[in-house]
């Protein structure tokens, strides 16, 4: 039942806290490794020790830097020790955010302002690599800053040959992830800082998914591409500390290699009758909790306990990695010597084989997986707690291949056939208008029972609670094909 109104009367608190825990029995089982994305769990004890961390600061906030001592105290301590991770200089400094996409946001926003402060750009564009994280398209379009897209190499990598020749006077920055979302891939960033510098453009790395993790992935032997601040031309780094820092949600970080980028972050407004106000971030009230438990998981952890999970995340990763390559017809994608983890893609090189059909067994198997497109692919987030369970999704992955050889049809039929046509159907502005239409769908006002309704039959994460409802506009679409068809 959805609730369509405020209690007339308060409730008392245990019922609340019972009924919570009801709320969840819809969600995805993050507890036992069925889950490849959004979640980054360890146990109920580090759960609990997060949510107490959380509690203590729960109701302070960080809008005002000079008022909660405390939190500008977590926020200096988790910036200092982010810097050192990173091989910054004394002087790199930055800001704790409320998440990824929040770093992204301002990173643009820095750079728009800074290159309209020091050289008059009044059409900003940047370059980022196709594979650069939505937050940065979503930035272009908030900011208005034009995205010069920087094409993939044969093997799936940002093409730094091409980088150049995408720069202009209005560029304003360059992005290199470390590594992309989508293949896991860490861009030539050693190679983009040479540019960065020759055109004296700032190079913004996005680590958001890697900050936490790739150092203790190179403090354990393995081989990194450089893509800290050792690489002369990186100006600023996003790492997300709710994502491998292992905090709660709600906490990441924006580095800058010194304050004469950082001050083009900040905003100050001296006329407002409610006062003189000076904002370092895209919030107004920022969050103490998320604050503390992310400066107690940093405590908790420490170097040793990242790199114990980081040689966790590696064996997950390399059995996942060598048992894919077993199965013929199936490739992981990406050079592995730039591919380094957390993240792993694969695809299927059997034009009798459907990914996106692999991925509906899959899902059928109870395992919870993200679909790529440009190309196919299955995507993996992987995290230590899926040591564990590699044995069993290869045997699956095993099966569901040969299901799917032996049944071609099954391309045709399920969210395969969603995925299929919406990734490749050329009109991709309609595509758009009707991911567009069926999202807001779901915001409607009393759209709450649909969209569970619609998460229940197809349970995953992403935009893949859509698939459903897609489904019908899906197979309209391609008997107007068939028919078109002679
Ligand atoms: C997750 C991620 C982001 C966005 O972070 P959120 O915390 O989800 O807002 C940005 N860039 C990369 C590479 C990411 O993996």
């Amino acid at each position: 039942m959805t609730r369509t109104a405020l209690p007339a009367k308060g409730r008392p608190a245990d019922e609340i806290l019972t009924e919570l825990k009801d709320f969840s029995a819809g969600d995805p089982d993050y507890k036992h490794g069925r889950l490849w994305s959004l979640v980054y769990y360890l146990d109920e004890d580090y759960a609990d020790f997060l949510g107490k961390a959380y509690q203590q600061f729960a109701s302070a906030n960080g809008l005002n830097p000079t008022a909660f001592k405390s939190l500008k105290r977590f926020e200096n301590e988790i910036i200092a020790a982010v810097a050192e991770l990173f091989h910054g200089t004394p002087e790199v400094c930055g800001v704790v955010t409320s998440g990824g996409t929040e770093s992204c946001l301002l990173a643009v926003k820095t750079y728009r302002d800074m290159a309209r402060a020091e050289r008059r750009v009044k059409n900003p564009e940047m370059v980022l690599p196709v594979t650069a994280h939505v937050a940065w398209f979503k930035a272009a379009e908030y900011f208005d800053v034009k995205v010069r897209l920087l094409p993939l190499d044969k093997n799936l990598r940002a093409d730094v040959k091409k980088l150049k020749g995408l720069i202009n006077r209005n560029t304003v920055m360059i992005l290199g992830s470390a590594p992309e979302y989508p293949h896991g891939t860490i861009d030539p960033i050693a190679e983009f800082g040479k540019v960065a510098q020759q055109h004296k453009i700032p190079l913004h790395v996005d680590a958001c998914v890697g900050g936490f993790i790739l150092p203790f992935i190179a403090m354990n032997g393995r081989e990194v591409p450089l893509w800290d601040y050792r690489v002369q031309g990186v100006t600023s780094i996003s790492a997300d500390i709710h994502k491998y820092g292992f905090a709660a949600k709600g906490a990441s970080t924006i580095t800058y290699r010194n304050l004469n980028y950082l001050k083009h972050q900040m905003f100050v407004y001296e006329d407002w009758p409610g006062g003189i106000f000076a904002s370092p971030a895209l919030l107004g009230t920022r969050p103490g909790g998320a604050y503390s438990a992310a400066w107690a998981a940093m405590q908790y952890m420490g170097t040793t306990g990242y790199r114990d999970l980081a040689r966790k995340t590696c064996k997950a990763l390399d059995a996942l990695r060598n048992g894919i390559a077993k199965i013929p017809e199936l490739y992981v994608m990406g050079d592995p010597a730039f591919v380094v983890g957390p993240l792993l893609a694969y695809g299927s090189r059997d034009a009798g084989v459907n990914i996106f059909a692999v991925g509906d067994q899959m899902d059928a198997k109870g395992w919870k997986i993200n679909r790529l497109q440009n190309p196919d692919g299955l995507h993996a987030m992987i995290t230590a707690q899926h040591t564990a369970v590699t044995a069993d999704y290869l045997r699956d992955l095993k099966a569901a291949v040969a299901t799917v050889k032996a049944n071609p049809e099954l391309a045709k039929s399920g969210s395969a056939a969603t995925y299929g046509l919406m990734s490749h159907l050329p009109l991709r502005g309609m595509v758009r208008s009707k991911v567009l239409e069926t999202f807001a769908a779901m915001y409607r006002a009393g759209g709450g029972e649909v969209d569970l309704d619609a998460a229940h039959e197809t349970p995953q994460g992403g935009l893949n609670g859509l698939v459903t409802r897609l489904a019908h506009w899906v197979s309209d679409v391609a008997a107007k094909r068939q028919h078109r068809q002679p």
